[in-house]
């Protein structure tokens, strides 16, 4: 019988398939308790397990290979390091010696222990950790066992329909040809849903009804465009869903052929692409896309997923290779942006902070921390012997902040030279304009600055008073509310009549829809994830400005 159930696009896309249930996994261990001779070989036995598990992954981790084995390489390295917490070993002998209880029971009792410490975290990207924390439990246990992990068995044309879906899982499904997945839990901001996009593998999560209605072999249409799974489509369906396959198609055809063309309007205004790039191949594709530089490199990433500070030295190779893959053109590296939604383990921004949106994060923490920023300084500057290098300073709203990195850069550049460090030409500086104040005030700030780049994301929210991170507030939160659009015009009139170049980094930029409306305000200079520059650069095209 045809059954339509809603849920949340994590990953853009259509498929039809056969429907592939996999049981939700629950750790339904049976409480045991064992006697005082036991203990020692159920502790011995957790400690093999828990090798065991630490093995599988390393060699997971040198199997992986190609366009994926950065994404999933940081997915495994996560699980190893949580594999790795002394805390989660010793917590777990504490429960078998003291407790009394059977490995297998100690690893559910510490896994709802982690999970629910987790559950308790107003932090959506922290709160989402805890799928990792279950996919390494699940491991263990596996171990435990010595059973064979439980593989998600994905063939080709199925649609995996399942409670939540692990990283891991996620590249091997993707090889396997699995053609979207359905789940009942997840987040946008999970590490599935980063990776998933990657692939450009459907996934719609929240899919709670579908996860208890929908049988193994079912028909199915994911259309994550429309937010729907439809059961046993009918021929209108059909009809429908190879309508919109076949336009999607098309659209892929008409855009790869604008990989070499102009980005220019129908008029002849040029317009630079930038791109907002992390990985190598966000990079590498950046580069061959055409993209004027890299205009957003979020280095938050170095510091997020670990429990030590990047040393100065690492910091360094990573902004090197990022200037090496531009071969010559600019790139803008922002300096750590961690607070808010973006909170670290290394203990670096704060966790409990009553606001955390409106609190120590961006250049607020940096200057607090001057160690830290010293060394990320200190490394984008000698990256800068490499290729044409921008700093950019995340979360600006006074004119103190850029006075104090100036002088910062100074003293850093002097030190380097001095110490005999080869330097590239000194990097612009430029700020984010995301805090009102710093947009209202531009004026104020121009002076410190050579460059800004525009990040609607939080701009958006700060204005509109819209979380950012909260799915409920839907259309609310949107670029296209006039005090939004009133302040982008006169932001880029400001910078404009100054001579100062602006960008915007934030999705506004990556967003079709919005590229006239941008283009119409004045902005000449996009930056967005490579994977949105074909579709910006077709907009771009077809506006005309006269
Ligand atoms: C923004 O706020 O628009 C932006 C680009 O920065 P982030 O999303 O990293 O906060
Ligand atoms: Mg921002």
């Amino acid at each position: 019988m045809r059954r339509v159930f809603a849920g949340v696009a994590a990953s853009k896309g259509l498929a039809l398939g056969r429907a592939r249930v996999r049981e939700p996994h629950r750790l339904d261990v049976e409480e045991r308790m064992v006697g005082e001779g036991e203990i020692d070989a159920e502790r011995q036995l957790l400690h093999e397990a828990l090798q065991a598990a630490r093995r599988e992954l390393n060699d997971m981790r040198d199997r992986v290979r190609g366009a994926i084995a950065h994404e999933v390489g940081e997915f495994l390295d996560l699980h190893a390091m949580l594999l790795d917490d002394p805390d989660l070993e010793s917590g777990l002998d504490e429960l078998i010696r003291t407790g009394h209880y059977s490995a297998g029971y100690a690893l559910r009792l510490q896994r709802d222990r982690l999970v629910s410490a987790f559950d308790g975290i107003d932090d959506a990207y922290l709160r989402s950790r805890r799928e990792d924390i279950d996919h390494v439990i699940q491991r263990v246990y596996a171990a435990l066992h010595r059973e064979p992990l439980p593989q998600v068995i994905g063939l080709a044309g199925e649609v995996l329909i399942c409670e939540h879906i692990a990283p891991t899982d996620l590249a091997h499904l993707h090889e396997e040809g699995v053609v979207a997945i359905v789940t009942a839990q997840g987040s946008t901001l999970s590490h599935s849903a980063i990776l998933a996009r990657s692939l450009h593998l459907p996934l719609l999560i929240g899919a709670h009804e579908a996860l208890l209605h929908i049988n193994d072999g079912d028909a199915l249409i994911v259309d994550t465009l429309s937010g729907h799974v439809i059961v046993e489509p009918d021929a209108d369906d059909l009809r429908s869903f190879r309508d919109a396959e076949a336009g999607t198609r098309r659209e892929k055809r008409a855009l790869e052929r604008l990989r070499k063309a102009p980005t220019r309007t129908k008029d002849g205004t040029e317009v630079r692409l930038w791109a907002n790039a992390e990985s190598r191949d966000d990079v590498a594709q950046a580069f061959s896309l055409g993209a004027a530089g890299v205009g957003l490199y979020r280095t938050e990433f170095l510091f997020l997923q670990r429990r030590e500070l990047p040393t100065e030295e690492e910091q360094f190779l990573a902004y090197r290779d990022l200037v090496l893959g531009m071969n010559g053109r600019p790139v803008t590296i922002r300096t750590l942006d961690l607070g808010a939604d973006k909170s670290d383990s290394t203990g670096l921004a704060i966790a409990d902070e009553p606001n955390p949106a409106l609190g120590l994060r961006g250049i607020r923490l940096c200057l607090a921390h001057p160690d830290v920023f010293a060394d990320q300084l200190r490394a984008i500057l000698r990256a800068s012997a490499y290729g044409p290098v921008r700093i950019l300073i995340p979360m600006v709203s006074h004119a103190d902040e850029l006075r104090a990195c100036r002088k910062l850069i100074k003293r850093y550049t002097d030190e380097l030279r001095k110490a005999g460090h080869e330097l590239g030409e000194p990097p612009d500086v430029g700020a984010m304009i995301e805090v009102p104040a710093a947009a209202l005030a531009l004026d104020t700030l121009l002076p410190h600055i050579d460059f800004c780049s525009v990040g609607t994301n939080d701009l958006v929210q700060y204005m509109l008073a819209a979380d950012r991170g909260n799915d409920a507030l839907g259309p609310l939160a949107t670029a296209r509310h006039p005090a939004v659009v009133r302040v982008l015009g006169e932001i880029f009139r400001t910078c404009g009549e100054a001579g100062k170049s602006v960008a915007v980094c934030g999705e506004m930029a990556s967003n079709p829809e919005h590229a006239e409306l941008l283009l119409g305000l004045g902005l000449r200079d996009f930056s967005m994830h490579p994977s949105s520059m074909l579709e910006v650069r077709k907009a771009v095209r077809e506006a005309a400005l006269s």
